[in-house]
């Protein structure tokens, strides 16, 4: 008789375990959207993290602070400090700045050699080119990450301000 009363007290307490990690589960889940849904998507990794994305999950896995997101500026980290109910900070400078103004890569397409290194740097897929042809940069869909920029052998990438949209 106590053993059957044991068993059941046990499988009941299984059982509110394995509810509460159900319900938890989606709980974080939706906090990494949130947070997500706060950055600017420039997929520049300055943050230190391979993207928005990632930095989101260190941001909710508390292995990231909410003002190392350059792009986003001020109004980010205070908007990700209100969502997480922590002290507003500015963005740390070692993350580096970026301009103040939207900007696009432009590729100096007299001086391009075709070697393909800043499509395969490109996050988001903004630069179109075949290999010993020239390239050039789909303004619509550059983020302004500059990351097609070190790769490139020769210095043939410049920022400029993104057209009006
Ligand atoms: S620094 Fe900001 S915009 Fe750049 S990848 Fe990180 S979160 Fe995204
Ligand atoms: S073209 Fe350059 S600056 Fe624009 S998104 Fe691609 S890598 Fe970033
Ligand atoms: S990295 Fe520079 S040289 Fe190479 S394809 Fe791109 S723009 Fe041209």
């Amino acid at each position: 008789m106590i053993t059957a009363l044991l068993t059941v007290i046990i499988l009941a307490a299984l059982a509110g375990v394995a509810t509460v990690a159900t319900r938890g589960a989606p709980r974080e889940i939706a906090l990494v959207d949130r947070i997500d849904a706060l950055l600017p998507q420039t997929q520049c990794r300055r943050c230190t993290f391979e993207g928005c994305r990632p930095y989101a999950e260190a941001i909710a896995q508390g292995a990231a602070d909410i003002n190392q997101c350059p792009p986003g500026g001020e109004r980010t980290a205070q908007a990700l400090a209100s969502l997480m109910g922590v002290a507003p900070k500015p963005v740390g400078k070692e993350y580096g700045v970026v301009p103040d103004y939207p900007a696009v890569a432009f590729i100096k397409e007299e001086s391009c050699i075709g070697c393909t290194k800043c499509i395969q740097a490109c996050p988001v897929d903004a630069i179109v080119g075949a290999s010993r042809y020239m390239h050039t940069v789909i303004a619509a869909d550059c983020t302004g990450c500059e990351l097609c920029i070190p790769p490139c052998p020769v210095d043939c990438i410049v920022m400029q301000p993104a057209p009006a949209r």
